[in-house]
């Protein structure tokens, strides 16, 4: 490409750019009344991953996960990615197929290195291999931290639950050393007591995350708050309604809590029988109508409703009940909801994300491995390789020249 078509390729890409940044992401309320042209692009009122910058006392929270345990296209599992306005950013949850949700965000691995789960339910953090592994290979040059409650025994634990997924990805990552970048392959927990109440379990670079205990399933739960430049987010997990969520959710800007499918909707789109629909969603779940006397009490600036399957024929019946007890700002929550949330406004979008989106850059470089630690194939194994070293030279050819290299096949 000559210099000046790079030139005016890139005068273009930074027009487009500018164009983009003036409509992108702008509400139709902001771009003023002009009439409508036949040829200009008109506001659009979404969020387009990698286009916006985040204002310095700005919260944004993505849902990338508020379905339930059975993952489906539409929504997968509990994730919600809290991302301020200094840069720092957080995972809480990471239910089953939430991790797809996360890479659509185009963000780089190294800032998604801190996970917060709830409890040990898969729908909270079923994709954990999948963010460890997809992410270390994506470009997240270090070890994936996880914070989550111990249980009433350490076989119940976070701790325990992180320390045998290691154990299980034993052949994934040994098949890895000393072929890729080996500073992601690493994960560590730290555990803290889910009986604590209000107690601090993070603080870092004015960044305070709070955890108290939740009633859901067996002991071992818990709710977090967020609190970063007199902002509050909190994340409620799952939970039976409780006297310590109505303590230290109160004064939320943004208070995500579960919302449970409707007893009806549990019986005749989920198949349960009366019985079990009576006690999962009403005794080890919230049902909506005391989510929204949850919301009366804490009034929030805004409530966000999930882990329903949110649909044209199932969030009306959801949102009336919560009515009978709440009137009010709600969010009834699906994958890729977006809330931008500053002192003045509360901004709720949904994400347009690109399906062919690949990992974003690394934010330093690839390190490469101590190729002497790859563990070799057995020679039975290795003595089974069809001869087809003539068809693979080429490559090997084409990429020492291209990069300059002087790499050789495997012997
Ligand atoms: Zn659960
Ligand atoms: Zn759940």
């Amino acid at each position: 490409m000559s210099k000046i078509r790079l030139v005016s390729t890139v005068a273009v890409a930074l027009a487009v750019g500018f164009v983009l940044a003036q409509y992108v992401g702008l509400s139709p309320s902001q771009a003023g009344d002009e009439k409508a042209s036949p040829v200009k692009p008109r506001a659009r009122d979404f969020y387009a991953p990698n286009s916006e910058p985040l204002g310095a006392d700005e919260m944004r929270i993505v849902a990338c996960g508020t379905g339930m345990p059975t993952a489906r296209p539409k929504q997968a599992a509990s994730c919600w990615l809290v991302e301020l306005g200094n840069g720092e950013k957080f995972i809480f949850d990471i239910g089953t197929g939430s991790a797809e949700r996360i890479a659509a965000l185009q963000i780089p691995h190294n800032y998604l290195d801190k996970v917060f789960l709830s409890h040990l339910h898969t729908d909270h953090f079923g994709d954990i291999m999948a963010l460890f592994i997809g992410g270390a290979l994506a470009g997240r040059q270090k070890p994936l931290r996880v914070w989550g409650p111990n249980g009433d025994t350490p076989e119940r634990g976070t701790k325990y639950a992180i320390d045998h997924i290691r154990k299980a990805l034993t052949w994934d990552i040994d098949g890895r050393r000393g072929i890729t970048d080996p500073r992601g392959y690493h994960i560590e927990a730290t555990e803290f007591d889910y009986k604590g109440v209000n107690q601090v379990v993070y603080q870092e670079n004015g960044v305070t995350i709070r955890s108290w205990p939740a009633i859901h399933s067996l002991d071992g739960p818990v709710s977090y708050s967020l609190e970063w430049n007199g902002l509050k987010f909190v994340f409620g997990g799952d939970t039976y309604p409780n006297k310590w969520f109505d303590e230290f959710a109160k004064g939320a800007d943004l208070a995500i809590h579960e919302c449970f499918l409707s007893v009806p909707l549990m019986v005749e789109k989920f198949q349960f029988t009366p019985q079990s629909a009576l006690a999962v969603a009403t005794q080890i779940h919230t049902a909506p109508e005391a989510f929204g006397k949850v919301m009366s009490m804490i009034k929030p600036r805004m409530a966000v409703a999930y882990h329903f399957f949110n649909d044209y024929d199932t969030v009306g019946d959801l949102l009336a009940r919560v009515r009978t007890t709440y009137d009010g700002p709600i969010s009834m929550a699906t994958d890729y909801m977006v809330w931008n949330v500053t002192k003045d406004e509360i901004r709720t979008r949904m994400a347009i994300v690109d399906e062919d989106v690949w990992p974003p850059p690394a934010t330093e470089k690839p390190q490469l491995p101590d190729a002497s630690t790859r563990i070799p194939y057995s020679d039975f194994v290795a003595g089974g390789k069809l001869d087809i070293r003539k068809v693979i030279q080429p490559i090997y050819d084409e990429a020492n020249k291209k990069y300059g290299l002087s790499e050789k096949q495997d012997d």
